[in-house]
């Protein structure tokens, strides 16, 4: 069951074929290796189609990566769920940082699984269609941040997770520094045309233990904001 499920405002006016395109995708996705049950329960009850152009509609539940303008993509299905179920793996984190709001579609996710969730965009206009998504949503869990997310959010760390939806050569030192000493972060990382999703855990002594998930392609960790 999802901690904080979505109201059913979130679903007003939607026909039956979404939710049969919702339940076919969540078919797939633990067919494809998900076996969280909560992951997969909230992707099924997370409408996908309110995250993208209305244009593409008939596509949002196909499990694969669709623009969102300014030259971003929403993750594809199947990526959205491995990282959750990895974050949520060793517990549930109190704390979510989410670096790369994009759509808003990982932090909704997120938000129905955690108690709290914190999301960094550095395009001002991706953050607020996605805030607005929140609203419409009734999600009050969400807290976002107009910023570079290179360097974290400061002043709201530690974070017992951390999510990064964009890829950098390596993670971030200030992102790694507002991370709990026994914290769980997940992040592809790499070049634009060979990178891995990895998932880095602390000790509590200050060390990580590391370890390679899966093979992805992401769109780059720019610096600055946009
Ligand atoms: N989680 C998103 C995926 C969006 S794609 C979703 O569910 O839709 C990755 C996003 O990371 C893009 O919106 C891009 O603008 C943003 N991004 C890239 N570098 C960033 C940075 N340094 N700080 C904050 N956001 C960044």
């Amino acid at each position: 069951m999802n901690v904080h499920p979505l109201p059913p405002s979130a679903f007003k006016g939607e026909g039956m074929t979404s939710q049969r395109a919702r339940d076919r995708l969540a078919v797939k996705l633990k067919e494809e290796g998900i076996r969280d049950q909560r992951v997969i329960d909230v992707i099924r009850n997370t409408p996908r189609h309110h995250f993208i152009d209305q244009a593409l509609h008939s596509r949002a539940y196909e499990n694969t990566a669709l623009p969102i303008g300014h030259g971003q993509t929403i993750s594809q299905p199947w990526v959205v769920a491995r990282m959750t179920e990895a974050l949520l793996e060793f517990g549930t984190p109190q704390k979510v940082l989410e670096i790369g709001t994009g759509s808003g579609y990982q932090a909704v996710v997120l938000a129905q699984v955690v108690p709290q969730v914190f999301t960094v965009e550095r395009i001002e206009e991706l953050l607020r269609q996605a805030r607005r998504r929140f609203r419409q949503l009734g999600l009050t869990n969400i807290r976002s941040r107009h910023d570079d997310g290179k360097l974290g959010w400061a002043d709201e760390a530690p974070f017992d997770a951390i999510i990064l939806t964009a890829a950098g050569d390596a993670i971030p030192h200030a992102v790694l520094d507002q991370l709990s000493p026994t914290g769980v972060l997940v992040a592809p990382v790499g070049s634009p045309s060979n990178q891995t999703l990895i998932r880095m855990r602390g000790d509590g002594q200050g060390d990580f233990v590391q370890e390679e998930l899966a093979a992805v392609s992401f769109v780059p960790l720019l610096g600055g904001i946009g």
